[in-house]
């Protein structure tokens, strides 16, 4: 049997979601208020010839960060450079970026939290007056070169605001975050995919669908493609809604959208731990799985939903959870 994990990144995946990837604000779907702001945005930077103000965006996996980054520099006509943060290993690697950057292009930066502090001190006078200063040679001979920069944009993008240390966070003029999507506009989402990867499907496959993404429009799409399979291999090929659920109790995904590691964490808390308080490392090692994985992906939907809550003293499973899990409190 398939298990189907929130975490898992396949391949196929990545290839997939660039065929299905929005191109314009007016194909991406929800956020209505940060569509709306970032329209203003690009309108008044294109009006005054300036170069866009930069931009930080937050939120979890999969939400569109990306994205919209892409659908900025399509909109402003501008070429788009895409790093992430532990890539920029050194200055250096930074300053080769900046220096050849165009005209009001647009840099993107995801998982920028991961960016050493040396980059990162680096990027404050290229963010603040487009200019870059270079340590050339060392010891008493060393000295600074000032070069300038075409005037850029900055997009960066974190699953970890707190994570960013402040010199960096104030440096962006406009900070947004993505919210979790509600279950109609995850079904949009599944509608326009299925669209296009020319997937027969009815408005109640799609909805269930959009129920069990976790909020999240990549889960959604990946959801479906499997869903689709079931429905060629067990079915007439069109998507149901008792297709879709059926597809998806078979990966494991539940009416909720938990899949096995969720309800494992949440087993664990309540079997072993009686519920909690505990610790994150220890719960990690419980589940055998990364803390950042857990921090990152399964605990904010599982917050976001109510199984679990984090306190000072560690992570503890709510009533709701042992209802959903059928064990007594
Ligand atoms: P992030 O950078 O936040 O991890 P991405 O921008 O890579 O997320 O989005 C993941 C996938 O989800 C994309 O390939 C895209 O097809 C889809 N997607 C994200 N947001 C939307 C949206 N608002 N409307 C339609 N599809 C979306």
């Amino acid at each position: 049997m398939e298990q189907f994990a929130a975490s898992e990144r396949a391949p196929e995946t990545s290839a997939v979601d660039e065929s299905v990837r929005p191109r314009t604000l007016e194909d991406f779907i929800g956020q209505d208020e940060l569509r709306s702001n970032l329209r203003v945005y690009l309108g008044a930077a294109r009006e005054r010839g300036r170069a866009l103000d930069h931009t930080l965006f937050y939120g979890n996996p999969g939400l569109g960060k990306t994205t919209l980054a892409q659908i900025m520099a399509a909109e402003l006509g501008v070429n788009i450079i895409c790093t992430s943060g532990p890539v920029l290993e050194r200055s250096g690697d930074l300053a080769a970026i900046l220096t050849n950057l165009g005209r009001h292009d647009l840099l993107f930066v995801d998982e920028i939290h991961r960016m050493p502090i040396t980059v990162e001190e680096v990027l404050y006078p290229a963010m603040e007056d487009f200019k870059l200063d270079l340590v050339i040679g060392q010891g008493p001979a060393a000295r600074t070169v000032k070069i300038d920069l075409e005037p850029f944009t900055l997009v960066g993008a974190t699953t970890r605001m707190g994570l960013l240390s402040s010199p960096l966070r104030d440096r962006f003029g406009i900070v947004a975050r993505l919210e979790y999507y509600a279950p109609e506009d995850l079904a949009r989402v599944v509608r326009r995919t299925a669209r296009i990867l020319d997937v027969e499907i009815t408005e109640d496959g799609a909805l269930e669908i959009g129920r069990r993404a976790r909020g999240t429009p990549r889960i959604a799409n990946r959801l479906l493609r499997r869903v689709r399979d079931f429905a060629l291999m067990h079915g007439s090929g069109k998507v149901t809604a008792a297709q879709a659920a059926d597809a998806m109790e078979r990966m494991d995904v539940d009416a909720d959208g938990l899949d096995q590691m969720d309800r494992k964490l949440l087993e664990v808390l309540i079997r072993h731990y009686e519920g909690g308080p505990v610790g994150i490392k220890t719960l990690a090692v419980a589940c055998a799985e990364e803390v950042r994985t857990i921090e990152d992906i399964y605990e904010p939907y599982l917050i976001q939903c109510g199984f679990l809550k984090r306190t000072p003293r560690g992570r503890m499973a709510t009533a709701k959870a042992y209802r959903h899990m059928k064990m007594l409190g």
